[in-house]
């Protein structure tokens, strides 16, 4: 038998094609601990995502779809619901293998359990992912509009167990068209009513968490410090600006981008702003002496190459997954003495942002204003001090604390519907999804 997972996305989706296969799921039943396939012949993948023991974590259900035109591969993984319909955004991007496709959704998909959990949200984890194909103007207008009205009708084909939003290849305007196809998006365009671009706020989050990290350091506020940042895109941008409203020293940026360098010396002249332009795999960033150091950029940048180079106290910052392999890098960061705060506690806002998308607005908003409050309990500051205290209490790494709590939280089930994606997961198996339109 072929062996599936090595396939790359573009031959996968021929094998699918060859087989009449257009939707098929892998939904796990947790009473007999077995993943069914919906048809035999994605059976091994079902086979290899069971015997997983690295990003597999009893994801209640995957589903996926191949486009008709552009024969792309689009999924939809959702992990836990217990708290409610699974949420997270869904990713655009290049994949290698269907190894290297299905284990993003997973690790993604679980990423955001704990996020949406640790932030007291009414939600469950989920993430979408869709493979590009090196035959697709990916660019294209037209493509896009195709592509994301697809993802959309697909979402709504999933009755809800899933909620999407914007991520990494994905614009507010691909949101749009998802909307146009489902009512189960978020982050759609301000001028829909919806919240549009998450990444101000996310970057905001981010101030809050470095705040707490010093305090815990007894290293006082911001005021003089200097931080390096990789990463000066949507989020990155903004945060050098709140960062130099706080009254830092100074900033060391970096981008592989030359536009943004242009644009943001324009608007910091008179501030002790140092960017640079840099190529892939330079690691000059990381050797900087700093207070903190904060990844804004892509995932996996801190690992056993990284580590040792920092010259940091703290490490905060938004991009996600930072950790190449969360249990050995949280472990090495925290015995070289350097706080991390975990990425999905710093980064929750962007999805705090659009959470409450369908109950209205308000402006300065209470319920948004009070993850970046000092008193409530459950705020990124004070979970922040909660997971860092916990850390120098138990001697065990920071992140290690965060996965726990949130674990915990996310088990609590919804106060109205209990765990209903599960038994939407069930509905759509018992009524044959994969036969449906
Ligand atoms: P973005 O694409 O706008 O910005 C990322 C920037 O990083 C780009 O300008 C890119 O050129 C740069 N970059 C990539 N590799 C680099 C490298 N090796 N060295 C230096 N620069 C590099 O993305 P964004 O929306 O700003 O998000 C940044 C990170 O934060 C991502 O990991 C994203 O998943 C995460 N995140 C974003 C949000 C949000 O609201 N936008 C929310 C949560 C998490």
């Amino acid at each position: 038998m072929t062996d599936l997972v090595r396939l790359s996305p573009v031959d996968f989706v021929s094998f699918l094609r060859a087989e009449k296969i257009r939707r098929f799921y892998l939904v796990y039943d947790p009473i007999n601990e077995h993943i069914q396939s919906s048809h035999p012949q994605v059976q091994p993948l079902a086979k290899f995502i069971g015997s997983d023991r690295r990003d597999f974590a009893g994801h209640e259900g995957l589903f996926f779809q191949v486009t008709d035109r552009y024969d792309t591969l689009q999924g939809g993984f959702v992990h836990r619901t217990c708290r409610g319909q699974a949420a997270g955004g869904v990713r655009y991007w290049t994949y290698n293998s269907v190894e290297d496709y299905m284990r993003d959704g997973l690790r993604l998909a679980k990423g955001m359990t704990h996020k949406n959990a640790l932030a007291g949200l009414w939600w469950g984890g989920g993430k979408g992912v869709m493979a590009r194909r090196p035959d697709v103007d990916y660019d294209n207008h037209e493509v896009r509009k195709y592509l994301y009205s697809e993802y959309g009708r697909f979402i709504s084909s999933l009755r809800g167990c899933y909620i999407t939003a914007e991520d990494v290849g994905t614009t507010v305007a691909d949101i749009a068209n998802v909307f146009s196809r489902t009512r189960f998006s978020i982050c759609i365009p301000e001028d829909w009513g919806g919240s549009g671009n998450p990444s101000i706020p996310t970057a905001r989050g981010v101030v809050c968490a470095m705040e707490a990290a010093l305090e815990f350091l007894k290293m006082g506020d911001l005021t003089g410090k200097t931080i390096a940042i990789q990463g000066m895109g949507n989020v990155g941008g903004p945060l050098i600006r709140f960062l130099f409203e706080k009254g830092v020293r100074k900033i060391i940026a970096c981008d592989l981008d030359a536009r943004l360098a242009d644009s943001l010396r324009a608007t910091s002249i008179g501030l002790d702003l140092e960017i640079r332009t840099v190529s892939c795999g330079d690691d000059s960033i990381f050797r900087e002496e700093c207070d903190i150091f904060s990844p804004n950029a892509t995932g996996a940048v801190l690992n056993p190459q990284t580590i040792p180079l920092l010259k940091t106290k703290i490490v905060c910052g938004a991009a996600n997954n930072q950790l190449e392999d969360p249990s050995r890098d949280d472990a090495a960061l925290f015995d070289r003495g350097i706080i991390y705060v975990p990425d999905f506690l710093a980064n929750r806002m962007g999805i705090v942002n659009a959470a409450n998308e369908q109950y209205g607005y308000v402006s300065e908003d209470p319920l948004f204003e009070r993850h970046m409050s000092r008193d409530w309990e459950f705020s990124i500051f004070q979970t922040t001090l909660r997971v860092l205290r916990e850390s120098k209490e138990t001697g065990e790494p920071s992140g290690r604390i965060a996965v726990r709590l949130a674990e915990k939280l996310s088990l609590e089930p919804h106060p109205v519907f209990g765990h209903r994606g599960r038994q939407i997961i069930d509905s759509l198996v018992a009524d044959r999804w994969h036969q449906l339109a």
